[in-house]
């Protein structure tokens, strides 16, 4: 997926922000170019691991519906180990329409992946756009 550099850093920068708990929220785009972030609260408010709260889901999908974009990613952010998919993180992905970024922390790096019927995971690659 394309994504801008302004993106990329405001990821980063909400995983920074919520130490030492997950960050979690939503990247809306068009086709598999992200154009926007949506930073969501983790439920959780834990370390290991990140839930939505609904009603923040549906006024995301809501907003991103009328910007004309639709939900292309969840991200979610791994304050101290790399970024990769848990065996948690693969129990509750099942869209396999879905992108799934993880920015480690601790790594510094942001990575995307999808997830298939089988729940085979593929990294996909992060095109990072300089604007
Ligand atoms: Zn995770």
């Amino acid at each position: 997926m394309k994504i801008s550099r302004e993106i990329y850093q405001g990821i980063a920068e909400h995983s920074i922000s919520e130490l030492p708990n997950e960050a979690c929220g939503y990247i809306a785009g068009k086709g598999d170019t992200a154009e926007k972030q949506y930073r969501l609260t983790n439920a959780d408010a834990s370390c290991e691991h990140f839930s939505f709260i609904p009603e923040e889901q549906f006024a995301t999908l809501k907003d991103a519906r009328k910007h004309g974009l639709a939900l292309i990613a969840v991200y979610h952010s791994h304050p101290s180990t790399p970024a990769r998919m848990s065996d948690e993180d693969i129990r509750l992905a099942n869209d396999t329409e879905m992108r799934y970024l993880i920015y480690s922390v601790k790594e510094k790096s942001l990575k995307c992946f999808r997830i298939d019927d089988n729940k085979n995971v593929t990294e996909e690659e992060l095109i990072i756009l300089e604007m």
